[in-house]
């Protein structure tokens, strides 16, 4: 019995060009934000609610959504007037880097300076696939437990950013705080942490002046 391993050349082919679309979108004067979390975490939740804060130009923005199957993500960014468009995968559980290429040259950039691409609802091989992003955001809720940056450490360790949302079902949880943001810290002392409620709008502020600054 024969067994060949593939994985690496299917991730070196997706660096090279996530290193293309890296190098186009800079020579634009864009910054490519990747949003990873898992399904349910509340990453589109919280772009909708960042997007539609008021100190948010909304002609400097837009949005990549990829989803399996559905449009829904999409629906929701065009709902609030934020350039979007939609990725599926038919069923692949990761974005990769040429998909993202395709939404580049489908979408309309004249004018942005922030793209964001929300990720599908994953927390296992997202981490594993670079699109050419300049930043990554990593969003976890209290509902999902302490245990996800030790689980899942690629994700916590490779993102810029972590974002601990639902912060207001906090009492509802067994979740620390504390030890949630020491373990991300020990795989990543450079990890910029936040805390925040998208759907009550704590915390977001903080989250906005990072995304547009
Ligand atoms: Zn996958």
């Amino acid at each position: 019995m024969k067994t060949i391993t593939v994985n690496k050349n299917v991730l070196s082919k997706n660096d090279e060009i996530a290193e293309r679309n890296q190098a186009a979108l800079t020579a634009r004067g864009i910054r490519m934000f990747n949003l990873l979390g898992s399904p349910g975490s509340g990453k589109t939740t919280l772009l909708e609610n960042a997007l539609a804060h008021p100190n948010v130009d909304k002609s400097k923005i837009a949005v990549i959504e990829g989803d399996l199957f559905t449009d829904f993500d999409a629906k929701r960014m065009d709902e609030i007037g934020i350039r979007t468009i939609q990725l599926n995968t038919e069923g692949a559980c990761h974005l990769e880097a040429d998909m993202v290429e395709c939404g580049i040259e489908e979408l309309n950039l004249n004018g942005v300076e922030t793209l964001i691409v929300d990720n599908i609802g994953n927390l296992v091989c997202t981490a594993s696939f670079s699109l050419g992003e300049h930043h990554r955001i990593a969003v976890t809720s209290v509902t999902e437990g302490n245990d996800k940056p030790l689980k899942y450490p690629k994700l916590f360790q490779t993102a810029d950013y972590v974002v601990i949302n639902k912060i207001d079902l906090l009492p509802f949880t067994n979740f620390d705080v504390d030890r949630f943001k020491a373990d991300v810290l020990s795989l990543n002392p450079n990890a910029k942490i936040f805390v925040c409620s998208a759907f009550k709008g704590d915390g977001m502020d903080e989250i906005v002046e990072f995304l547009t600054k």
